[in-house]
């Protein structure tokens, strides 16, 4: 029924390493927040970016959404200055057409084309011309009797097209007064349905661009009025040499009219290459388009601006976190590895401290277990005893006459003589579960575990004779060789007895064995 000795269970507590466990935890916290700084640096990053996107979004569809409105109310502008001047020819096509023109009616007709030029602002001049292109009235009072108008655009539409809507012509210079203009005009017809000429309103380009100056642009903004067949009316800013210019290649008739007649985009300009965020409206009831649109790096300048302060804070702030997370993430690193070199010294300490035990439980001179470890021993060996209610025996061993030994033959033989029966009573233990003591000077003890009374006397018969058959010389002594007394108690486990019980009734049957003549082995009564 083998059991582990205190020496093999002091040996086998050597192998627990609760170190490697330690070292396993310190790496995973270390990965632990190492992976914690990337997730929080790389989501704030995420959240930075798409922040930046959305806010980018939103300030161009602002933009798209007010360059909407702002082409609807200039689409109506437009329609309404236009409408004024159209009114006027209407009625003035129906008089000529009514009346007849005779060079009578003449000075009449420009007086009343005079006053209503006056009404309105916008109007620069009102003009009738002849099948030929001559100049028959006109509101501006100059006459130029050689003047000729059938190489106009507006005259040759006219002559050409039989159609009785308004017609609006590429702008041009006055011939009259130099001043930029648009044309807007309709066809003039004999009672046959020939032609008859051309009844012309003309609106000073100024009336427009006043307007569309006023309007904060920024300063690559651009608003355009275009007629139907792509060639720019009005333009802002200004220039010459756009006027009458073709935007039919460009991205207003080739993405965004088929579309609709009005909407929103963010496109790249065909005249200047910008790219824009545009809004433009067909003019109701005129072959006219409004387009306004904004620049788009203007548009997107402060949103730029925030953004690259934001960016510059967060950074900043990511370049902190960092290196404060760097310098931690070091930080415990160097615990880790104090702390592994302090649980090193720890298990060091405790091999030695294990190993001072094993000292301090072991009799120096026989190798024997020294009484300390005897009463653990067998202190834990009754408690088990009663646990599992099995016996016990205890042997308690005395040399005879060895006062007398020692006073013969010296104190070293004396010294030899005692390790030599240490090593006779090992020897003759056979159980690894039973433990040999010298329990002081020349005594000696021997727990046997789960042995009985006979068992336990079987034993101590084995080691009395032994001890003598080893002859060792005492001639002092009636035997001649040295011998030993033995006193033999057992251990009931149903009784209460403690340690102290059980090696009193040994020691007692071991008195009983002296005093009947020594060499003998004695059970406890
Ligand atoms: P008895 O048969 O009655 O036991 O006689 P005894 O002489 O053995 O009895 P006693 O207890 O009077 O003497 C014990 C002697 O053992 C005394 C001491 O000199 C000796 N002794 C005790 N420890 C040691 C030791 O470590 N080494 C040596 N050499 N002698 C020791
Ligand atoms: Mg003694
Ligand atoms: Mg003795």
């Amino acid at each position: 029924m083998g059991h582990p000795s205190v020496k093999d269970r002091i040996e086998r507590s050597r192998h627990g390493r609760p170190l490697v466990a330690a070292q396993v935890g310190a790496t995973l916290k270390v990965r632990s927040a190492v992976f914690l700084l990337v997730a929080v640096c790389l989501s704030m990053t995420v959240i930075v970016i798409w922040e930046a996107w959305s806010s980018r979004q939103y300030h161009l569809q602002d933009k798209e959404v007010a360059m909407s409105n702002l082409a609807q109310t200039l689409a109506s502008q437009a329609q309404a200055s236009i409408k004024q001047a159209d009114t006027l020819l209407l009625t003035l096509v129906d008089r000529l057409e009514n009346d007849g023109i005779d060079a009578a009616r003449v000075p009449r007709l420009e007086h009343l084309l005079s006053a209503q030029r006056n009404e309105l602002r916008q109007l620069h001049g009102l003009f009738v011309y002849d099948e030929a292109g001559r100049w028959i009235a006109n509101s501006n009072g100059a006459v130029v009797s050689i003047a000729n108008n059938s190489d106009r655009e507006y005259f040759v539409y006219h002559r050409d097209h039989p159609d009785r809507g308004p017609h609006i012509g590429p702008s041009i210079k006055s011939r009259s007064s130099g001043e930029w203009i648009m044309t807007v005009s309709r066809r003039v017809n004999h009672s046959d349905g020939r032609f008859a000429g051309v009844a012309l309103a003309t609106i000073y380009l100024s009336h427009f661009l006043g307007l569309y100056d006023s309007i904060d642009m920024g300063k690559n903004g651009v608003i355009n009025l275009i007629a139907n067949d792509a060639s720019i009316v009005v333009r802002r800013p200004f220039n010459e040499a756009d006027i009458g210019t073709s935007v039919a290649k460009g991205p207003l008739f080739n993405q965004l009219l088929p579309k609709g007649n009005f909407g929103t985009a963010t496109v790249k300009s065909y005249v200047d290459g910008v790219e824009r965020v545009v809004g433009f409206r067909r003019v109701e009831g005129y072959p006219l388009i409004i387009f306004a649109a904004l620049n788009k790096d203007e548009v997107l300048a402060s949103w730029r601006q925030e953004s690259i302060l934001r960016a510059g804070i967060v950074a900043f702030l990511l370049g902190f976190l960092g290196i404060l997370g760097f310098r931690l993430i070091r930080l415990m690193k160097q615990q880790n590895q104090v702390q592994e070199v302090l649980l090193d010294a720890q298990e060091k300490l405790l091999e030695v401290n294990r190993s001072l035990e094993l000292l301090a439980l072991e009799d120096a001179l026989t190798g024997l277990s020294n009484r300390r470890q005897f009463d653990l021993f067998i202190l834990a060996e009754i408690g088990r005893a009663k646990r599992t209610q099995t016996r016990l025996a205890l042997l308690m061993i005395d040399v005879d006459h060895f006062k007398l030994f020692n006073d013969h033959y010296g104190h070293l033989a004396g010294d030899e003589c005692l390790r030599n029966i240490s090593a006779i009573i090992t020897d003759n233990m056979k159980r690894p579960g039973d433990l040999a003591a010298r329990y002081g000077g020349e005594e000696f003890a021997v727990v046997l575990p789960g042995t009985d009374y006979v068992g336990a006397f079987l034993v101590a018969e084995k080691i009395r004779r032994a001890v003598q058959l080893a002859g060792i010389l005492h001639t002092e002594c009636a035997e001649g060789v040295v011998t030993v007394s033995l006193g033999v108690a057992a251990y009931d486990p149903a009784s209460q007895a403690r340690p102290d019980d059980l090696i009193g009734a040994a020691d007692k049957a071991l008195y009983v064995a002296k005093a009947s003549g020594r060499n003998m082995s004695v059970i406890a009564n």
